[in-house]
């Protein structure tokens, strides 16, 4: 089934006289299990597209479906229910509180949408298990290398159950064996039902993906399943 849904979709930026289009009437599906690299030159419409993608932004024009429904149509509360259960944001820098130990960072999303504190716990911990960091759970972000840290920013990430997982450059800033650690990571979740949709500058971590579309100039210059 289709999960994502652009139809001619355009994002455009008024620069005084000059319209900037980041993106230009993009037709493009996703479909649940779709593990996607999105790759480009700078200023070609990752960003743009992946916060379209996750309701961060919105159109100009062209319409956004989220399983079906009309994102445009969508009233606050509802778009910040999705954004909270149906979008895991994974970032290059992993953006943990380096106060927390792993499962406290793990498990903040769901204090703040007023979850026991036993039922936090239990699935901060199965979270932190699902990256294989069951036997890192009391350490702090200082204590674990840059790899785990990244795998504690996915097991945040994870902790609603996220049908979808966006991640801007998640291996920016860490060596080969590591990235391709997180790599297989995604590639688990895909294979478990999640569809995951990650920018990325790499042709060796682009290669781990099942299908990489190139964007240029806010237009998707290919689009190859591999
Ligand atoms: P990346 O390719 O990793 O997305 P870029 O080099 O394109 O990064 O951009 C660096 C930063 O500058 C990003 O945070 C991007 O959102 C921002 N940026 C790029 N172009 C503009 C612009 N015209 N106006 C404001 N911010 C911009
Ligand atoms: P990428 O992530 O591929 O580097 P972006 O999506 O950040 O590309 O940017 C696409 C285009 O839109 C670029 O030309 C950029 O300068 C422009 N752009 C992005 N954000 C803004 C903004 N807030 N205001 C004006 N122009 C922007």
């Amino acid at each position: 089934p289709v999960i994502i849904n652009m139809k001619s979709l355009s994002k455009f930026y008024q620069m005084g006289e000059q319209t900037v289009k980041a993106l230009d009437s993009i037709d493009l599906q996703f479909k649940r299990n779709d593990y996607t690299a999105i790759m480009g030159p700078s200023g070609s419409g990752k960003s743009t597209m992946m916060n379209i993608i996750g309701c961060l932004d919105i159109p100009t024009s062209g319409i956004y479906e989220l399983n079906g429904q009309n994102v445009a149509e969508m009233d606050d509360n509802e778009l910040a229910r999705i954004r909270n259960r149906e979008i895991g944001f994974v970032f290059q820098t992993f953006n943990l509180l380096p106060r927390l130990n792993c499962l406290r960072n793990v498990e903040l999303p769901l204090i703040y949408a007023g979850i026991t504190p036993e039922e936090r716990e239990q699935r901060a911990t199965e979270a932190l298990h699902r990256v294989g960091l069951g036997n890192r759970i009391t350490h702090k972000p200082s204590e674990l290398s840059g790899g785990q840290i990244q795998r504690v920013a996915i097991a945040r990430a994870l902790i609603n159950n996220p049908s979808i997982i966006l991640a801007d450059e998640p291996t920016g800033n860490l060596d080969t064996a590591t990235s391709m650690e997180i790599m297989e990571i995604f590639g688990n979740l895909s294979d478990a039902g999640n569809t995951i949709i990650l920018i990325t500058h790499e042709e060796d971590i682009a290669r781990y993906t099942h299908r990489v579309i190139r964007l240029r100039d806010g237009k998707i210059e290919s689009d190859i399943p591999q």
